[in-house]
Formats: structure tokens, C-alpha cells, sequence
């Protein structure tokens, strides 16, 4: 399986409690990771979910878990995540598909060796086993078109897990702890007033908690606006596909400037273009202009504008922005955000793909998908309570690396929720620095 299938069934339907002590808002890698945590320390911890556990991107992305190219303030969480990944099979008694088989950036020229080695002195400063490969190197390990790539950075211990089985297998884990998770059940509004939170209000009732944390992905904007709360997050819409099981030409997970592949556990390939993503213009794309307009400069060759986002997405122009608690929201029009993938950039990577691994010409593509990767202005994530709302967290805008970090954004959440120590500095991930006025510094691209 390579994403969700859309007809799944609920497999996560606990009863809805009347009062717990943290409300977790969305079930994807933050969510659940978080749940994961909350229930060890035996707090008592729902999940509402408006769709499928990992219905949106924490099912659909690359699966790579991924140290090399990190902004230099996440690497040191990330790192944590390397860790807690390594023993994730033993914590949640199920296999999630991690394998250390390393990450490769590929370079093409001097000039894309002279970009990728800048991070080799991030890398340095963290004791990080990042290290550079000329031609012969590269050509031991992939089986590709020679001299098709002049040097690369490879990171031995980093690797990937199989998205689809980890997210689920992480809130069966919380599940098994205790954790309550429901599917089907999308929260409609936070319950705050007095300037603190006291739960939520879901399609399927009100439930008590004295803290609720915000881990909606795409649409943690769009619920925050519904509240006067201000979160400039867009999405972009990423497509990959996966080919049937081939020879083995590579283990790992690699990328150059026009395509990204990794072997998967069952032999084929995942592949999406590293070159291309598609955001669809609404009314937050005007609203949010002025503090998304230093990445856009950034990463304009690589974004396709669009001129209308589909009715229904959390930016569409009819989506409504603000509704009642009693009302059908529009987290309940639109239980799975399910993208169509772009089909030229799939014939795009196929073709890339052939000019590469010669010997993977050919090979069939067996499905293909697309998810929206939900990116905040410096593409790197919030963390943080909510300002003049007691008891309300965020986590979200993991801007298309959240995945590999997300099960240590769980462990840090839990902790800031129970008020203790992160263990990390999180100054950069601060809700505030959208207001604050102050050039924000761009992370590494998506
Ligand atoms: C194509 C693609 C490739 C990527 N590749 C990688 C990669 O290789 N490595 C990596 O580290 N990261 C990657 N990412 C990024 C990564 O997938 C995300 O950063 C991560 O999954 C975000 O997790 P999340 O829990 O914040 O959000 P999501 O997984 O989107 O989960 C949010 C959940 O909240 C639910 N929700 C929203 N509103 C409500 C509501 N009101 N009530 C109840 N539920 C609600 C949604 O239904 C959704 O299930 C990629 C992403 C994509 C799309």
C-alpha cells in the first residue's frame, strides 16, 4: 500500500469521553506521536480525528527520515527523532519500517556540489556523519547511468520508514497505553473563554480537557481563524508515485535538483520530482502575500501557481472561515484531503528516472498520489503554546519535513503540555515571530 485508500474503514472508533486531560486536535505523526507520549506519562489523552489517522500528508509523503539538509535549529531534535525511531519497534510493539540506509544528495555539476556542501559545516557541528562522495563512490552504491552525477553528501545514519504503516502503528501504540483515538470526528471549535481553553466542541459532542493541542496540519489556519487567531500557513500540492517491485539498483533514499527516489520495503521505488510543486491561489495566498513573499523569492522556479484552489481545501474561495459551533464545519465537508496527482509530473519522473537508472527503464508505476504539504513562511514549524490562551498548544507547519521529526515534535509537545522541559531550544519555533516584526530567517527549502 502506498497511501490511504480512501473506502478504508474507521478502525479507530474509542467512545467519546465527557472530560480528558489534553484534547489532541488531528491524528497524523504530530498528533499521534504526542498522544504516544502523553499516554506513557499516564496522562489521559483523546484524539479527534475529522477523517482517517494519516489520512492527509502523514501518509502520503517520501518516508524519509531525514538529519542531512535540516535547518541548523531542528537538526538537534531531529537527531532525537533518529533516536526514538531506532527504538520505535520495541516502544510500540510493531514493526513501522524504519531502515538506516542513509540519505544522498546528488550533485549534477560543481555548482550543485558547491550548494549541497555548504551544510557539510551544520553537519560538523553537530557530530553528524555527513560526508562527501566523489563520481567512483557514487558509483558504487547506485547503479546508474555513469557519470551521470559528479559528487554527493551522504548521511549513513539516516533512513526511512513506510509512512502508511508507522502512523497508524504509533496511535496503535498510544491506543494500546490508553491514548482515546477517533476517527469520523472532526473538532468544530476550541471551547475558550476568559482568555483559557476548556476543551472542545466536536460534531459528535463537547468534551472537557485542560489543555488542547492544535496538530491539524493544513487546516490548523483555517480552525485558528475561526477564533480570531492568526497563523499565516499555506499548502502546496506535492505528487509522488510508486513503481511495481524492480531490481535492486539502490537501497537508499536519494535526491538531485530534478528527482527524489528510494527503494521501499516491497522492491519498488517511490519517486516525486524535487524540482516541482503546485500551490493553488486563494484567499489566504492574498491575506498572507507580505510574510510569504521572502520564500516565494526563494522558491519561485520551483512553484507552479495555480489560479484556483479546489472548492473544499482549507484555502478555497468558499470555504467558509467562519462558522458556530452548533453548524456542520469545514472540517467535516472534507474528511480526507485527497489531491489528484499531477500526471505530467509523474510522466516527468519516469522519464527522469530512465535517464538515471538506466535499468530501471520500463518499470511500471503502480500508483500515484499527491498530498498538501503545509508550509509556514520560514519553512520551518511552530511549537509553542498559544499566547493569551491558557492550556492551548500548536504544533504544525512542519513545511514537508515533518515526518521524520515528528515522533520527537510529540515527545517535546507532551513535555511543554505537562510543563516541563523541553530539552531543546525552541526560541525559533515561537507562534510570536509572525508579529514580532522582525526579518524572518528562511530554513532550507521543502
Ligand atoms: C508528498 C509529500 C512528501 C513528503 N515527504 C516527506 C519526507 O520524506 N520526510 C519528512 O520528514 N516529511 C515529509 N513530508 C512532510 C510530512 O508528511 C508532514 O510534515 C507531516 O506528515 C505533517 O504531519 P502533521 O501531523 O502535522 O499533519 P497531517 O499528517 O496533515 O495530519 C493532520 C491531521 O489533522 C486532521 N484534522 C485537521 N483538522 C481537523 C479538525 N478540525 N478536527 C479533527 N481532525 C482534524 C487532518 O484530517 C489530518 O489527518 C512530505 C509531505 C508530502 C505531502
Amino acid at each position: 500500500m502506498g497511501t490511504i485508500n480512501l473506502n478504508s474503514p474507521i478502525t479507530f472508533a474509542d467512545p467519546l469521553p465527557e472530560a480528558t486531560d489534553v484534547v489532541v486536535i488531528g491524528a497524523g505523526v504530530i498528533g499521534v506521536s504526542t498522544a504516544l507520549f502523553l499516554a506513557e506519562q499516564g496522562l489521559r489523552v483523546l484524539v479527534c480525528e475529522k477523517g482517517r489517522v494519516a489520512g492527509e500528508q502523514s501518509s502520503r509523503n517520501w518516508g524519509w527520515v531525514r538529519q542531512q539538509g535540516r535547518d541548523a535549529d531542528e537538526l538537534p531534535i531531529m537527531m532525537e527523532s533518529r533516536r526514538i525511531w531506532q527504538g520505535l519497534a520495541a516502544r510500540i510493539g510493531e514493526d513501522p519500517g524504519y531502515r538506516e540506509q542513509g540519505v544522498m544528495y546528488l550533485a549534477e555539476n560543481e555548482a550543485e556540489l558547491a550548494e549541497i556542501s555548504q551544510w557539510l559545516g551544520v553537519a560538523r557541528a553537530h557530530d553528524l556523519d555527513t560526508r562527501l562522495l566523489g563520481r567512483l563512490e557514487i558509483e558504487a552504491l547506485i547503479d546508474g547511468r555513469p557519470g551521470q552525477w559528479l559528487g554527493a553528501t551522504l548521511t549513513a545514519s539516516d533512513g526511512r520508514a513506510e509512512p502508511w504503516l508507522a502512523v497508524p502503528a504509533l496511535a496503535r501504540g498510544a491506543q494500546r497505553l490508553g491514548a482515546v483515538i477517533r476517527e469520523d470526528c472532526a473538532v468544530r471549535a476550541l471551547d475558550l473563554s476568559a482568555g483559557r481553553v476548556s476543551g472542545v466542541v466536536t460534531e459528535h459532542g463537547r468534551v472537557t480537557a485542560r489543555a488542547v493541542l492544535v496538530a491539524a496540519g493544513a487546516w490548523s489556519s483555517l480552525l485558528l481563524r475561526n477564533h480570531g487567531i492568526r497563523l499565516p500557513q499555506l499548502t502546496v500540492r506535492a505528487t509522488v508515485a510508486r513503481t511495481a517491485p524492480g531490481p535492486l539498483v539502490f537501497a537508499g533514499n536519494a535526491a538531485d535538483e530534478k528527482l527524489a527516489f528510494r527503494r521501499r520495503e516491497d522492491g519498488g521505488y517511490t519517486l516525486a520530482l524535487s524540482d516541482f510543486n503546485e500551490h493553488f491561489v486563494g484567499p489566504d495566498s492574498v491575506r498572507y502575500l507580505k510574510p510569504f513573499i521572502q520564500s516565494l523569492r526563494a522558491s519561485w522556479t520551483h512553484t507552479t501557481l495555480r489560479p484556483s484552489s479546489p472548492p473544499g481545501y482549507p484555502d478555497g474561495w468558499r470555504t467558509a472561515r467562519s462558522w458556530s459551533e452548533d453548524e456542520r464545519s469545514p472540517f467535516e465537508a472534507m474528511r480526507v484531503l485527497n489531491p489528484t496527482p499531477n500526471s505530467a509530473a509523474v510522466t516527468r519522473m519516469v522519464e527522469r528516472l530512465a535517464q538515471r537508472l538506466p535499468a530501471l527503464a520500463g518499470i511500471a508505476v503502480i500508483e500515484s498520489w499527491a498530498g498538501m504539504i503545509d508550509v509556514m513562511p520560514d519553512v520551518v514549524p511552530v511549537m509553542d503554546r498559544i499566547p493569551g490562551r491558557d492550556g492551548l498548544w500548536i504544533a504544525t507547519g512542519f513545511s514537508g519535513h515533518g515526518f521524520g521529526i515528528g515522533p520527537a515534535a510529540g515527545r517535546i509537545m507532551a513535555d511543554l503540555i505537562q510543563g516541563q522541559d523541553a530539552g531543546h531550544d525552541l526560541s525559533r519555533f515561537r507562534f510570536s515571530r509572525f508579529t514580532e516584526g522582525c526579518k524572518l530567517r528562511l530554513g532550507p527549502s521543502l
